[in-house]
């Protein structure tokens, strides 16, 4: 199944959009934000999370591999 924003039905989601929602909403989540809508919903900017994600990866995260 392709995944879309559930806010604003933004698709496809790249996979790094994907690791940071089940990296911060939970592992088994089965809806998706885009990272504009991710931002808006956790209350905090783009570039917070572009931010985390780099985090993430140099942490070796599997969710970002
Ligand atoms: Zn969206």
């Amino acid at each position: 199944m392709e995944k879309k924003c559930l806010a604003c039905k933004k698709s496809p989601l790249d996979k790094d959009t994907i690791g940071i929602n089940k990296k911060l909403l939970g592992k088994d989540i089965k809806t998706f934000y885009c990272i504009d809508c991710l931002a808006n919903y956790l209350d905090c900017t783009v570039s917070d999370l572009l931010e985390k994600i780099e985090l993430f990866k140099d942490e070796g995260c599997e969710l970002f591999k």
